[in-house]
């Protein structure tokens, strides 16, 4: 668009309805405007990403998560076990085809024994939602299993000690694509110093070790980050980020303009 070519009002009625569907996206539910359109003609359409407690594969899995969970619990490979209040494994479906990746428990977290239950937490679930997904259909977890104190930035030691059992949780889940949360999840499992705006907006692919199959991976900003740099520029790139994701797992897009 130049300045001897001004927008019509076609045009700006299409910005402003994306930026519009955008801050719904985030959580925005006071626009005075009908419920998210999806292209879905029923929910049932999503059942594949929905946990199917009796099935056996789905129960032993579940059963390692659980083992897993414990160990966690248990764990004192780095000085960390002795100021939290308890260790924070992760939660969701054993069969979840997308995991959330963050970087380490706040005081929320650490205090329910449950991953993004805080702030962050609820603006995480607001986009898991907006995606036309609910948290027990897919797997949050954390690099780091226990709170930093003062919630400072994990350290290589504890990222070392910790991170076995964020590998393990991976090869018991086996996801299709997986979302780092921010640049210490991105940094961490891609092995890269760039900045996240350098990692967000493509699509990687992780190993989980040299031998494995890799794991598609979208690095985006942290919802803690966007709480804090809530621009409509940080919501488009993260509802971008997304679209990406669910265009992967070929799951319909909850927007009229895809
Ligand atoms: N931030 C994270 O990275 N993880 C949580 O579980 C909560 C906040």
């Amino acid at each position: 668009m130049t300045d001897s070519n001004p927008p019509n009002a076609k045009q700006i009625f299409r910005t402003v309805q994306a930026q519009l569907e955008c801050d719904r996206f985030l959580g925005a539910r006071w626009l005075p405007l009908g419920p998210l359109k999806t292209d879905r003609s029923s929910p049932g359409e999503l059942n594949h990403m929905k946990p199917s407690p009796d099935d056996p594969i789905t129960k032993q899995k579940r059963q390692k998560l659980d083992a897993l969970a414990q160990q966690v619990q248990k764990c004192t490979k780095c000085p960390l076990h002795l100021s939290r209040t308890q260790g924070v494994p992760g939660e969701g479906n054993p069969d979840a085809r997308l995991v959330f990746i963050g970087e380490a428990p706040g005081a929320d977290e650490d205090a329910q024994g449950r991953p993004f239950v805080g702030r962050a937490g609820k603006l995480l679930t607001n986009i898991i939602e907006a995606m036309g997904l609910t948290r027990d259909q897919v797997f949050i977890a954390n690099i780091l299993k226990s709170r930093p104190p003062e919630n400072r930035d994990p350290s290589s030691i504890e990222i070392a000690a910790c991170i076995e059992h964020l590998y393990q949780q991976l090869e018991i889940i086996k996801p299709e694509i997986i979302v780092a949360l921010g640049a210490y999840a991105a940094r961490t499992l891609l092995d890269s110093k760039d900045p996240i705006g350098r990692l967000r907006g493509r699509i990687h692919q992780y190993f989980p070790h040299p031998m494995a199959d890799p794991i598609k991976l979208v690095a985006t900003y942290h919802p803690a980050y966007l709480l804090r740099n809530y621009t409509p520029d940080t919501r488009r790139r993260v509802w971008e980020d997304m679209q990406m994701v669910l265009r992967e797992l070929n799951l319909p897009i909850p927007q009229k303009n895809k």
